[in-house]
């Protein structure tokens, strides 16, 4: 018998135990939450505030999950070291448990910029997790005024959880466009546009000087007079177990295939990880939830003795504002082929022969062929492109084609 320790208790997480079931059924293994709760699927954070769904139908997995694949969870406890030399975790309480094969799934943490008078500002918040969520809900009422620091998903996310319950939403990033790190500029002002329709207010191109109380002075010379505020200017990935244990980290704890880190035993996955992007060939963190599974996955099947591993991860995001869907997969370089109407815009990246990136906004229907394309590096000479940018379907790919590589489309 093996002893499985996973530090986190997310998507990565899941992933890891169901990895190392698929290949050790009896083990114990024993799960780390800082966190006090079950888990839950994190991008529906913004839902709940909305009205969309309830903290039930929040649950990532069913509540017997951790008692049938033998799992033991330590709510609310931290770990605070880990010492690979005796193989140990050390956790906040001082309890020390042993492993074998150990998971690091610790996600990220919201970086607060250092802004003179932030500490005069009565009423703060991040957007991260259900207690954050919870506690900006009880700060909103319907004459409620509130500045969103961030245009990225996750200040966009709140922006549309809490619009219909406040007075007003005004969001600023320092950035000139919105969502800058996962669409185009043309794009972006597009979703902009959409989210202005609705009633979000923006201050992009700008950021806050300082503040003084509920007012924040920005550096354009503005004013904005606010009483709750949100930080959501981005995340940082919680690398420090690792790293203060000797192993390699750069922005993410470095990882190879199959999501093992730089120490003898330890494996890291998700939002914490950085790895491979085979469209920009570039290592980076990627954090979407899909990937964070994955990885989990991959590090689980392999910690429990198994063979599995990710070398074709790619950014992919897939979200929608007011009901409008968009979905975005890859980098933005080389030739554009455009299509757009007036509910809609597609946009497909080729380079050397290849399907690099693409965006849909409000047609997204059989995106996976698209992604399919990139992932498998589908040489474009081998499938009718022409026919199949207009229109994805699998006509276009020969029987065979679509049998060896687009299996996971198909
Ligand atoms: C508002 C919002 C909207 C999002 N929308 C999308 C979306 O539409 N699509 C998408 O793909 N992704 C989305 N994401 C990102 C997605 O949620 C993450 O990529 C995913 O949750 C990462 O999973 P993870 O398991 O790596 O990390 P997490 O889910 O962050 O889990 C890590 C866990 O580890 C715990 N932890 C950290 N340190 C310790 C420690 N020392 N000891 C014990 N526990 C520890 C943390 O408390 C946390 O519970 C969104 C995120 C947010 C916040």
């Amino acid at each position: 018998m093996k002893k499985y320790v996973i530090i986190g208790n997310g998507a990565a997480a899941v992933g890891g135990i169901e990895g190392i079931r698929s290949v050790d059924k009896d083990s114990p293994i024993t799960v780390v939450s800082k966190e006090p709760c079950h888990v839950y699927a994190r991008p529906l954070i913004s839902y709940l505030l909305e009205g969309k769904t309830d903290l039930k139908r929040m649950l990532y997995r069913p509540e017997d999950f951790y008692d049938k694949n033998g799992v033991t969870v330590l709510y609310g406890k931290s770990a605070e070291k880990i010492d690979p030399a005796s193989k140990k975790v050390i956790l906040d309480s001082g309890e020390e448990l042993s492993y074998d094969s150990l998971l690091c799934a610790t996600g990220s943490t919201p970086f607060v910029p250092p802004t003179e008078g932030l500490e005069s500002v009565p009423k703060t918040h991040s957007f991260m997790t259900l207690a954050d969520a919870q506690a900006l809900e009880a700060d909103l009422s319907p004459e409620t005024n509130v500045f969103i620091i961030g245009a990225g998903l996750i200040g966009l996310k709140c922006a549309e959880g809490i619009l219909e319950r406040v007075k007003s939403v005004t969001v600023c990033d320092l950035a000139p466009r919105v969502l800058s790190s996962i669409l185009d500029d043309d794009c972006a002002g597009y979703i902009q546009r959409k989210l202005e329709e609705k009633g979000v207010k923006f201050l992009l191109g700008d950021t806050v000087k300082r503040f003084d109380g509920t007012t924040a002075y920005m550096q354009s010379g503005a004013e904005v007079r606010f009483d709750v505020l949100v930080t959501a200017v981005g995340v940082r990935a919680n690398i420090s177990l690792v790293k203060d244990a000797g192993g390699e980290c750069t922005r993410g704890i470095v990882t190879d295939e199959k999501m093992s880190t730089t120490l003898n035993d330890i494996y890291a996955a998700g939002d914490c990880a950085e790895s491979f992007d085979i469209t920009s060939e570039q290592r980076k963190v990627m954090a979407i939830m899909p990937l964070a599974y994955m990885q989990g996955h991959c590090a689980g099947v392999n910690m429990a003795g198994g063979e599995e591993k990710i070398d074709n991860a790619l950014p992919m995001n897939s979200i929608g504002f007011f009901g409008l869907h968009c979905m975005s997969a890859g980098t933005y370089s080389g030739e554009c082929y455009e299509e757009r109407g007036e509910d809609f815009i597609k946009r497909l990246y080729t380079d050397g022969g290849f399907l690099k990136g693409f965006i849909l906004i409000g047609k997204c229907d059989r995106a996976g062929i698209y992604t399919a394309m990139i992932r498998n590096k589908t040489p474009l000479k081998e499938v009718d492109f022409e026919t199949l940018k207009k229109d994805p379907a699998l006509a276009p790919f020969g029987s065979a084609y679509r049998k060896s590589k687009l299996g996971e489309a198909v």
